[in-house]
C-alpha cells in the first residue's frame, strides 16, 4: 500500500484553486496557559499529490487537552486538532487518491489519517509501522511556521499532504458520526486487533472516553460474549451501556477480589480473555493484568504521557503466560475498518452522541476549558 503513488489522473478537472480565499482563519495555540489567538493565515496552493480541505468539524481529543495544559510538548504557535472531517476544496496536480486508489474530487467529504508517512523508510516498509515513520508529520502537531502552515483541525482549512491515507465519507454518515474515526476509531480498531478479540471472549475495558466507547463497540462486533467497562464518570458508564457493554462499574468502588469474581462469572475461561487500557492511568496496567485468565492479552493504548511509572509483580506475566502490548495510533487499514464500522453501525449505535457541545472557532478557549473539565462526550469545533 503506497498512498503516495497516485493512479492516472481523473478526466474531471480539479476545482480551480482560485475559488479559495487567500487566507484562512485559524485558532492558533500560543503555548500552554496562554489564550488561543484567532489569526488569518495565508492559504498556500495545494501540494502536488495533496489537497486542501475545508474543515467542517474537528473534535477536541484528550491529547489536544494535554498539549493545551502543557502536559506534553507541542509546537507553538501551532494549530491543534487532528480528529476531524471536511470537504475537499482544492486539489493538487496530480490529485491524491483514496485508499482504494480512486482520485479525489472537489466537493467530496473526507476523513484522513492523523499522520503523514514517507512510505519509503524501513519503519514504513520493513517494520510496517508508518505511524513511527522517520519523516513523520502529524496533523495538529506542527508549527504554523512549518510550510504549508495550515495543518490542524481548528482552522477553516487544512492542507492534506501527499502521502496521507484518505477516505471518502459515505453520504448517509454525518460529520458527527465520522469525526472520531481518524483518532479514536482507527486507534481502537488497531487495539482490538492487537488484543486478538475472538468470538466468545470476555473483554474488560478500563476507561470509557471516546476510545473506550469505540473499544466496547468493536469488541462486541468482534464477537465478545461479555464486555465489562470501568470508569469513574457516570455519563461515560451510561454511554458504554448504549455501546454494548454488559456490565459497567465505577472504577475504585469495587474491590479487586469482587471485580475478579464479576469478570469470572461472565467468562467461559475463568477470567478476562483480553483487557484494554484507555484510561491513561498507569496503575490500570497492574489492576488489569490481575483480571486476565492464564494466557490472556493486555493492550495499553491510553498511557501516552511520558513518565507513567507503575509497580507490579512481574512474575504474574510469567506465571500467567500473559501477553502485554502497547498500541500507538494505527495503520491505514484500521482507518478503513473504523469508517466502514461507522457506515454499518450508525443506525444501531449512538455514534454521533460521542460529540457533545459544539463551538465556533472564536469560542475555542471556552471549548477547551469545557473539554478539560467535562469528562463526558467530545467537544467539537465547527469552523
Ligand atoms: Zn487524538
Ligand atoms: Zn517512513
Amino acid at each position: 500500500m503506497r498512498p503516495r503513488s497516485s493512479p492516472p489522473r481523473s478526466s474531471r478537472a480539479p476545482a480551480a484553486p482560485a475559488a479559495l480565499p487567500e487566507a484562512a482563519r485559524a485558532a492558533v495555540f500560543e503555548g500552554p496557559g496562554r489564550p488561543f489567538s484567532l489569526r488569518a493565515l495565508p492559504l498556500e496552493a495545494p501540494r502536488p499529490g495533496g489537497a486542501i480541505v475545508r474543515v467542517t468539524m474537528a473534535t477536541i481529543c484528550g491529547s489536544d487537552v494535554h498539549s493545551w495544559m502543557g502536559r506534553r510538548p507541542n509546537p507553538a504557535p501551532g494549530i491543534l486538532g487532528h480528529e476531524m472531517v471536511g470537504v475537499v476544496a482544492a486539489l493538487g496536480d496530480p490529485p491524491p487518491a483514496d485508499l482504494e486508489g480512486a482520485p479525489l474530487h472537489a466537493g467530496e467529504r473526507v476523513t484522513w489519517s492523523e499522520y503523514v508517512a514517507c512510505w519509503q523508510c524501513e519503519r514504513c516498509l520493513r517494520l510496517e509501522l508508518p505511524q513511527k515513520c522517520r519523516q513523520l508529520r502529524k496533523y495538529g502537531h506542527e508549527s504554523i511556521d512549518a510550510p504549508p502552515g495550515l495543518l490542524g483541525g481548528f482552522a477553516e482549512y487544512c492542507h492534506l499532504l501527499p502521502g496521507t491515507p484518505v477516505l471518502r465519507i459515505p453520504h448517509a454518515v454525518s460529520d458527527a458520526d465520522a469525526v472520531t474515526v481518524n483518532c479514536a476509531g482507527a486507534t481502537m480498531a488497531a487495539v482490538v486487533e492487537a488484543a486478538e478479540v475472538a468470538p466468545g471472549d470476555c473483554v474488560v475495558i478500563q476507561g470509557l472516553g471516546a476510545l473506550g466507547l469505540w473499544g466496547v463497540a468493536l469488541a462486541r462486533a468482534a464477537g465478545a460474549r461479555a464486555v465489562i467497562g470501568l470508569d469513574m464518570v457516570e455519563e461515560r458508564l451510561a454511554m458504554a451501556r448504549r455501546f454494548g457493554a454488559d456490565l459497567v462499574l465505577r472504577a475504585g468502588e469495587v474491590s479487586a477480589a469482587r471485580l475478579r469474581e464479576l469478570v469470572a462469572e461472565r467468562s467461559q475461561t475463568g477470567g478476562a480473555d483480553a483487557a484494554i487500557e484507555t484510561a491513561g492511568v498507569a496503575t490500570a496496567l497492574r489492576d488489569g493484568l490481575a483480571l486476565l485468565r492464564p494466557g490472556g492479552r493486555y493492550v495499553t493504548a491510553g498511557l501516552v504521557l511520558p513518565a507513567a511509572p507503575v509497580e507490579l509483580d512481574a512474575s504474574l506475566l510469567v506465571r500467567g503466560v500473559l501477553t502485554v502490548r502497547g498500541v500507538h495510533n494505527y495503520r491505514p487499514r484500521h482507518l478503513a475498518q473504523a469508517l466502514d464500522f461507522v457506515a454499518r453501525s450508525r443506525d444501531a449505535l449512538p455514534l454521533a452522541e460521542m460529540v457533545g457541545r459544539r463551538a465556533p472557532l472564536d469560542g475555542i478557549g471556552e471549548a477547551f476549558a469545557h473539554a478539560a473539565a467535562h469528562r463526558g462526550a467530545r467537544t467539537a469545533i465547527v469552523p
